[in-house]
């Protein structure tokens, strides 16, 4: 069996955090391949590596002394390494950083360098061999990433070597220069790495035990979902529960490898597996709720619509002239709804009014500006009969009226819209209705 494990920011943000990983990695032999984000937040106050860095080659970047601000970074590993009792030392690594920084070697290259002056203290720690990303993650020359050049590099690469830490979030162009993913990029990374090791899972450790049914700041210690699949896992992403960047899910899911989310601090929980497939229903009827505020809902009416045929062609032509991109479109027999986000809809307003008129000449438009999606997603949907209904008795029976519905055709899930002050009590009684209750 292989495994990689990939540990997030707070995973790592001190010699204490640091001990806790290498208690976990130590405990299994299998968990042969190891990527570590950079130093994260030690409590609320404080801030992430990364962060530090980007301030810091501001500095560089304006030609204002940046010294103080590195001397501060170098603090937080020294502190690691000192707690940890290693003799790691980095002093000709700033010394390269200050240069490049002098130099102007640019902004990812500086974001980068938390992972990989974390990867060497990490691979000095487990005893494993430190793999620079620069070398087998590649890019090419406008940041994009090369899926399947990184995969024949760093496959071969892992054949010469036993055990590795490879740092998160950045590459290489072939030129060496560096390139970071997205924000979060190194769970990119850990599955980059799953892919080319052929490993068996992956394991995501993080600072929750897992993706949760419901988001905690609405719900009360809501349960964790103890397996989703990677379709359930983008309804809810999407909707904004997000514990993995959506790039991760690629390279793994490609290859089959399931995802298990685990928390560093209580690595006794299952956490979450994410899958591609199960036989396994949901623990509940539903998998998990999210939501989202902030949509609008063009309404257009006109009478005879359902017989005029291509009106919901153009309809949807008004909005693709001017860029949006609509979220769910209920229709009735003479009426059709467009849903959009509002940020996105707000400036280009009228002259998507505009070209409704032009195009379809409607009866009426009329416009909601308040409305709060939720998705209530769950494979185990399909087989179970009264899913709606019990939804419709959980809202009613609080007093919130349902603006919009819509059943996914994968009957995957089911999209209600509300009034963005009801937002938070629909999804408590939501997760009531089937979590709470059971029912
Ligand atoms: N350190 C990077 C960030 O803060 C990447 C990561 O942690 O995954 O975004």
């Amino acid at each position: 069996m292989v495994k990689v494990v990939k540990f997030g920011g707070s995973s790592l943000a001190s010699a204490e955090q640091f001990k806790k990983v290498g208690d976990i990695i130590r405990s299994e032999a299998d968990r042969k391949y190891v990527v570590p984000s950079a130093p994260g937040k030690r409590n609320g106050a404080d801030t992430k590596v990364t962060d530090m860095l980007y301030g810091c080659y501001a500095l560089a970047e304006e030609g204002k002394d940046f010294t103080a601000a590195l001397d501060k970074i170098r603090e937080r590993y020294d502190e690691i390494i000192t707690g940890l009792g290693l003799k790691t030392d980095l002093s000709g690594e700033f010394k390269t950083i200050t240069e490049n920084f002098k130099k102007k070697a640019g902004v990812q290259y500086a974001a980068s360098r938390g992972e990989y002056l974390n990867g060497i203290i990490m691979a000095d720690y487990l005893g494993f061999t430190f793999l620079d990303a620069a070398e087998v993650i590649i890019f090419d020359e406008d940041g994009n990433f090369l899926a399947e050049d990184t995969n024949v590099v760093l496959s071969k690469k892992l054949k010469e070597l036993d055990n590795v830490v490879l740092p998160g979030f950045y590459g290489a162009t072939r030129d060496g220069v560096v390139k970071t993913f997205s924000r979060g990029g190194s769970d990119i990374t850990g599955s980059i790495l799953a892919r080319a090791a052929g490993a068996d899972i992956y394991e995501n450790w993080t600072d929750v035990s897992g993706f949760l049914v419901a988001d905690p700041r609405i719900v009360k210690n809501p349960e964790v979902i103890t397996t989703i699949t990677y379709k359930e896992l983008r309804e809810l992403s999407y909707m904004g529960a997000t514990v993995l960047h959506e790039d991760a899910i690629f390279p793994v899911r490609k290859s089959g490898i399931p995802i298990n989310i685990r928390n560093t601090n209580r690595p006794e929980d299952p956490g979450t597996m994410i899958v591609e497939n199960t036989c396994k229903q949901s623990d509940f009827t539903i998998t998990g709720v999210a939501g989202k505020k902030g949509f609008v809902s063009i309404n257009i009416e006109k009478d005879q619509m359902n017989s005029e045929t291509g009106f919901g062609r153009r309809a949807l032509e008004a909005f693709e002239l001017s860029g949006i991109s609509f979220e769910h479109m209920p229709s009735g027999i003479d009426t059709l709804s467009v849903f959009v986000h509002k940020p996105e809809f707000e400036g280009k307003e009228q002259q998507v009014l505009a070209a409704i008129h032009r195009l379809t000449a409607p009866d009426s438009v009329d416009i909601d500006s308040d409305v709060a999606l939720i998705a209530v997603v769950g494979r185990s949907m399909k087989s179970n009969h009264g899913v709606a209904a019990r939804i419709f008795a959980a809202l009613a029976h609080n007093n919130i009226n349902i603006k919009m519905i819509d059943q996914g055709s994968s009957e995957l899930n089911i999209i209600i819209g509300v009034s963005n002050n009801d937002f938070d009590n629909a999804i408590k009684a939501i997760y009531d209705i089937f979590v709470t209750a059971k029912l």
